[in-house]
């Protein structure tokens, strides 16, 4: 399921659930974490013309909500540790086929382009891993709201209850606002 909350309530913390948005379960972790918005499809072209240009335009281009204390469960907590471990040991691989690469004759080669292939899959999977990227969450592109395309209908459902609860917070505070500026002009 898909759900986007608006940005103020994920920096002020009332739009955030008390679960975690992969697997919809109880926190017994909370971190602070930084979304980011997904590069616009064009600014890829720019690879064309190398890194550099393409890394400008995304940095420039990046809107970034920082949730203070986002929710993250046991399994959250599980799959980052494995993704870290499996991950370093992938990168630990490389130079370790360069230590290799005289012991293996004419399969040297290969042995150094497999290290190559399984450090970027590591890199990868520690990537994958990190709090930032497990919530799996990414802000719009104007920055008003942070979209959570693959979100578990548990978090989607308590993020509905959160933002209802701040709504009427809200309500409630306008009407006071309201009311003691009525007080003030009698
Ligand atoms: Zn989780």
């Amino acid at each position: 399921m898909s759900i986007a909350i608006p940005s103020s309530l994920v920096q002020n913390g009332t739009g955030i659930p008390d679960v975690c948005a992969r697997h919809g379960e109880a926190a017994v972790l909370r971190k602070s974490v930084k979304f980011w918005s997904k590069p616009p499809a064009w600014s890829y072209l720019l690879l064309l013309l190398g890194a550099l240009p393409f890394l400008i335009v995304v940095m420039v281009l990046r809107k970034e909500v920082q949730a203070q204390a986002w929710p993250f469960c046991e399994q959250c907590v599980k799959l980052h540790k494995q993704r870290l471990t499996i991950g370093l040991i992938l990168v630990a691989l490389l130079p370790i086929s360069f230590v290799l690469v005289n012991a293996a004759g004419d399969a040297g080669g290969v042995l150094v382009l497999l290290g190559f292939v399984l450090a970027i899959v590591g890199f990868v999977l520690v990537s994958r891993g990190t709090y930032r990227v497990l919530p799996w969450g990414f802000a719009s592109r104007d920055g008003s709201a942070v979209d959570f395309p693959k979100a578990h209908p548990q978090f989607v459902t308590a993020a509905q209850a959160a933002y209802a609860q701040a709504a009427q917070q809200y309500a409630a505070w306008q009407a006071g606002q309201q009311g003691a500026y009525g007080q003030q002009q009698m």
